[in-house]
């Protein structure tokens, strides 16, 4: 696939660029006017050829990478920030992204210690030594998407406003899919550029191991995002999208039914997360997934440790999760989590009408 740009509307234009990965042929970036020059959001992935899709994209629509006067990224993963670096040499402009970057700034710069996290999150998962290794050589094999490790030269936090012909757009944090998660609203025009926390096809990813409850924190963000009201939502994968608040009752409607199944599996315990994967997800765990559904399900029983749902065990390498008792669960309750996490997981988990549920980044 070929990058290509395309007018949204007068001054913003979405960038579609192509991404090496199965399942996810490709991400957007957004330019739009300021003053003579233009504002670009994310960057697209780093790789063989991958600044001169971006500058294809670019041509499409007229434009060219000197005049980006600035460089927002929603979050630090490759296909939003990996190509910050030689963007902002070649247009000599500053790069604007949250301060909780550690998530990717640490494993892009540390490499062999982001992988022996990754090979701890397996062990604890109950996976084989030699599964581990066969892992360990094919993770040393891929390519990180990442030009070169830059932190922002400003923290893109609240209170943070970016200028554009369009109007200015407001910064607001919304954690869960990464620490460092971002989404920009312009107020007027009821725009918001939305990253990965919300997407046209419903998926969900959370970085692991970064902060104590992705998912709790995810949906928070998604109450506040909700509060925005927006009318279209640019997102950083497919097209744009109209029913914002439909999505986002997805989103909840998804986490709620991931939960649910993680719960019913953990009560057939103590189990490993090895053991809980196939009750959650419609497929078996390969070394292509295996770091995806294994985290995810981490996630899952993090929040509902949190929760008091459910304990571990270890043996010392294994982790084993069981469902707590009424009594036990009461106890954890009051002492870990008081009555807010639990109040505002019941008044979330409303049901909604269910999506459509495809796989995305
Ligand atoms: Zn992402
Ligand atoms: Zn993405």
């Amino acid at each position: 696939m070929l990058g290509r740009g395309e007018r949204v509307r007068p001054g913003l234009w979405r960038l579609r660029l192509p991404l090496p990965w199965p399942g996810v042929p490709h991400g957007n970036a957004w330019a739009i006017a300021a003053d003579g020059g233009i504002v670009m959001v994310d960057t697209g992935t780093y790789g063989p050829g991958s600044m001169a899709e971006l500058g294809r994209s670019l041509d499409q629509v007229g434009l060219e990478l000197d005049q980006v006067t600035l460089l927002a990224c929603t979050h630090a993963h490759s296909d939003h920030w990996g190509q910050a670096a030689p963007i902002r040499e070649r247009a000599d402009c500053e790069l604007w992204m949250h301060p909780n970057h550690a998530h990717a700034t640490k494993s892009a710069s540390d490499p062999e210690a982001a992988l022996a996290r990754r090979l701890e999150v397996g062990r604890q998962s109950g996976i084989p030594e030699d599964a581990l290794r066969r892992y360990a050589e094919r993770f040393r094999n891929l390519p990180s998407g990442v030009a070169d490790v830059i932190e922002p030269d400003r923290d893109l936090v609240p209170g943070m406003e970016i200028d554009t012909d369009l109007g200015t757009w407001t910064v607001h944090e919304t954690p869960g899919h990464a620490p460092s998660h971002v989404c920009l609203f312009q107020r007027e025009h009821r725009l918001l550029i939305s990253g990965d926390h919300l997407l046209g096809r419903i998926s969900l990813y959370f970085d692991y191991g970064w902060t104590p409850d992705p998912v709790g924190e995810f949906l928070d963000s998604l109450d506040r995002v909700e509060r925005l009201d927006a009318r279209l939502c640019l997102a950083g994968h497919g097209r744009p999208f109209v029913d914002v608040r439909g999505h986002i009752a997805g989103n909840r409607q998804l986490v709620r039914t991931r939960l649910e199944s993680v719960l019913a599996a953990a009560g057939r315990g103590p189990r490993t997360v090895v053991e809980i994967v196939p009750d959650v997800y419609e497929e078996a765990l390969s070394t292509s997934n295996a770091s995806w559904l294994l985290s995810q399900t981490m996630c899952y029983l993090r929040h509902l440790e949190l929760m008091g749902r459910v304990a571990s065990e270890s043996d010392g390498e294994a982790e084993r999760w069981r469902v707590m008792t009424a009594s036990a669960t009461c106890a954890r309750r009051s002492r870990i989590c008081g009555r807010s996490i639990l109040t505002s997981y019941r008044s979330r988990m409303a049901p909604v009408a269910r999506p459509e549920i495809r796989r995305s980044s």
